[in-house]
């Protein structure tokens, strides 16, 4: 790999090591011309093939600008949006595919989403889960008050964070 800083053709690893979710290797390399240190990080490429065929790579820009209309009037902020693209990349990655479909990063984002913001969810739900009438929207609500967010439950851990709680 080239230096990025003389750009010298070679480079030397000093150090590799495995991410805490076995996800990512992060190397340190040392470049034999100019003697500075840089650090690369790998991970397996990860392609979503779009309705339309075309195969391009995962793109955390576009599972936000996807969200960020399901989110217009709602009470979430760009650091929202970019936690929660982050939180749907890590979930892809775990299952371990190399490739996958526009419609199943879609549902990777709901569940992600619904701790997020209730309404968000249920747009972004209409159109991914194809809701065609209202009853589907009645279930899906229903779902909702059913099985309430963990951050709403009055001492539970996970109203601490901000990330998934916003009072
Ligand atoms: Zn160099």
């Amino acid at each position: 790999m080239h230096c990025p800083f003389c750009r010298h053709a070679d480079s030397r690893v000093i150090d590799s090591r495995t991410s805490d979710d076995g996800l990512s290797i992060r190397r340190r390399r040392q470049c034999p011309e100019c003697g500075r240190r840089f650090s690369t990080t790998e991970t397996a490429s990860l392609t979503v093939i779009k309705r339309s065929g075309v195969v391009e790579p995962f793109s955390r820009e576009k599972v936000m600008a996807g969200v960020r209309k399901a989110c217009q009037g709602r009470p979430v902020t760009d650091a929202d949006l970019a936690l929660l693209a982050q939180q749907v990349e890590e979930s892809v990655r775990a299952t371990g595919v190399a490739q996958l479909e526009a419609n199943d990063i879609g549902l990777a984002v709901l569940p992600h989403l619904r701790e997020l913001d209730e309404v968000a969810y249920l747009r972004f739900a209409s159109v991914y889960q194809a809701f065609d009438s209202l009853a589907d929207f009645d279930s899906a609500i229903a779902e909702l008050r059913d099985h309430p967010r963990a951050g709403r439950l009055p001492g539970d851990p996970a109203e601490a964070a901000p990330s998934i709680s916003k009072e």
